[in-house]
């Protein structure tokens, strides 16, 4: 039994997730996306995925890093 950081559920199938500078214990992903996912730095929607990341900012996309005036970033497909 452990309680959710963000919602502070207590739920018997909570979970753990540790990260380079931290983590958390969280009741569902969404939890653990809000905490820990970082934001896009163009449009500030979560990066549930891969993103891309420049001079320790990160995007969502190439075509966000790209608005924001970052060259050389394409998505790698
Ligand atoms: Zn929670
Ligand atoms: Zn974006």
């Amino acid at each position: 039994m452990a309680t959710c950081d963000v919602c502070g559920n207590d739920y018997d199938k909570s979970f753990t997730i540790k990260t380079h500078d931290g983590g958390g214990t969280f009741d569902s992903f969404e939890c653990a996306i809000h905490a820990l996912a970082p934001t896009c730095a163009h449009c500030q929607c979560r990066i549930i995925g891969h993103g891309a990341e420049h001079d320790g900012t990160f995007y969502c996309c190439a075509r966000c890093a790209k608005q924001s005036g970052v060259v050389g970033i394409d998505d790698r497909i």
